[in-house]
């Protein structure tokens, strides 16, 4: 029974922390201000992810040109899209 109530706790904080982060709806661990960094030191911003790096950040940050929309792309082979409101395609921010 507590193992149970546990793990429906954690499964409410997951689910409150993704639509904390409204638009995107990420995960908490793709969140920033879940992310503790290890290294220290140069933000990863901008920096390619080394490869084989199954990390969080290495999710690129995609936006509508017009500032409405958010995406984050998951991993290299998924296709870019477009923003769902003026159907442009996002680019890189
Ligand atoms: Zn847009």
């Amino acid at each position: 029974m507590r193992a149970l109530l546990a793990a429906h706790a954690n499964t409410a904080w997951f689910l409150t922390a993704v639509l904390a982060d409204a638009p995107a709806y990420r995960p908490p661990y793709q969140q920033p201000r879940y992310l503790h960094r290890q290294t220290g030191g140069a933000s990863y911003r901008g920096m390619a992810a080394p490869a084989g790096d199954p990390g969080p950040v290495a999710a690129d940050r995609y936006a509508c040109p017009h500032g409405d929309y958010v995406w984050y792309r998951p991993d290299i082979g998924t296709p870019i899209g477009a923003c769902p409101t003026h159907h442009v395609p996002l680019v890189r921010a």
